[in-house]
């Protein structure tokens, strides 16, 4: 233990991100990234920014963003905060609403990052698994005394399962405390639980641009909520938390909605090769409304497939969730990277 370093500090694992190999050339289908190139008008916008702008401070708030995501999701500007990538809006979250040894809840298995911020915020946390057939039980729900926030992603990671508006809108009733709806993947579902944030000032909207507008590297995210909560999360982020390069690159991928649908056309196109052919590989495949597919078999060890797979040169998300149980997680690729990934895969099954 570091003396110098808080306990709650010393004591964590720290989150470990998946694998991000600088050089190796590997399929890279283990951290949901989009896996075609962004819009070229971000990188035009990008481009055109003059010198001299990069030696003043960037809009505290983002507002050019503000506006056109105000526009495309008709909700005002001033219910809209932006940050680095959605994971600090969910910092600026959990810092906002929860106090050290005060209490958060998330459902399990999801998103492990949540447990990190809690960690970080010496608060404890709940994890209430799933049901069967990935179904939220009622007790997620539960009010209890020292609870002051809940995570839920929407599609959730690793199973790419959809939970009903209805029910996050009656959950969000019952709980004493905010709801956030995590919604990194939404864009793939078709469907966003953004209107809710209307009917219910408990439920924020976390929404991103690094998996639907193929932006992971830009870092850019933000949150959708009513504006007396937007003020104090507004007090809490940094100064200057997004870039001028990113807000001048996250503005022009919200303006392109040609380029957006064409690649959500594409990318669940592929999602939908990606099932059938798994599920042909006799691999078990939990129906996905993401960009990726959570997958196990009935006889081969996940943990063998991963190691098989990136001996031959791809990457896919071995995940092991202590008492769940393991898998794959596969990001939906180019159709070329899946037919790479599938054909490996046919090897390793048939034990070639
Ligand atoms: C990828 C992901 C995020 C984080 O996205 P960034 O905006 O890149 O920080 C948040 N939540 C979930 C569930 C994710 O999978």
């Amino acid at each position: 233990m570091n003396e110098y370093v808080r306990p709650d500090i010393a004591k964590m694992q720290g989150y470990v991100p998946g694998e991000q190999p600088q050089h190796a050339k590997f399929i890279k289908l283990n951290t949901n990234e989009n896996p075609f190139p962004p819009s070229p008008k971000v990188i035009e916008a990008i481009r055109r920014v003059p010198g001299e702008r990069l030696a003043r401070y960037p809009d505290p708030l983002a507002d050019a963003f503000r506006q056109v995501a105000s526009d495309r999701l008709g909700v005002p500007a001033d219910w809209i905060l932006c940050g680095n990538g959605s994971d600090d809006i969910l910092t600026i979250c959990t810092r906002t609403f929860v106090g050290a040894g005060e209490c958060v809840r998330f459902p399990y298995p999801s998103y492990i990052l949540y447990r990190t911020l809690a960690e970080i915020q010496g608060a404890r946390w709940e994890e209430v698994p799933f049901e069967e057939g990935w179904r939220l039980p009622r007790s997620f729900g539960e009010p209890s005394s020292d609870l002051k926030l809940v995570y839920l992603p929407n599609p959730n990671s690793p199973s790419g399962t959809w939970v009903e508006r209805d029910q996050i809108l009656e959950l969000a009733e019952r709980l004493p405390c905010p709801l956030i709806v995590d919604e990194a993947y939404a864009d793939f579902a078709g469907d966003t639980c953004v209107s809710l944030v209307k009917q219910c000032e408990k439920i924020l909207v976390v929404r991103t641009l690094s998996k639907s507008y193929a932006l992971a590297g830009l870092r850019f995210g933000y949150v959708v909520a009513q504006p007396q909560m937007i003020a104090e999360l507004a007090k809490v982020k940094d100064s200057y938390n997004c870039d001028l390069l990113s807000i001048v690159g996250a503005t022009a991928a919200l303006s392109d909605s040609r380029w957006f649908e064409e690649n959500l056309l594409r990318v669940t196109a592929n999602r939908r090769t990606l099932e059938r052919e798994l599920d042909e590989l006799g691999m078990q495949v939990v129906p996905s409304r993401a960009n990726f597919v959570w997958c196990t078999h009935p006889e081969h060890e996940a943990k063998a497939l991963y190691e098989g797979l990136k001996e031959r040169g791809i990457l896919v998300r071995y995940m092991d969730f202590p008492g769940w149980g393991d898998g794959l997680r596969i990001s939906v690729g180019t159709e070329s990277q899946q037919e790479v990934l599938l054909g490996m895969m046919a090897e390793l099954l048939s034990g070639r």
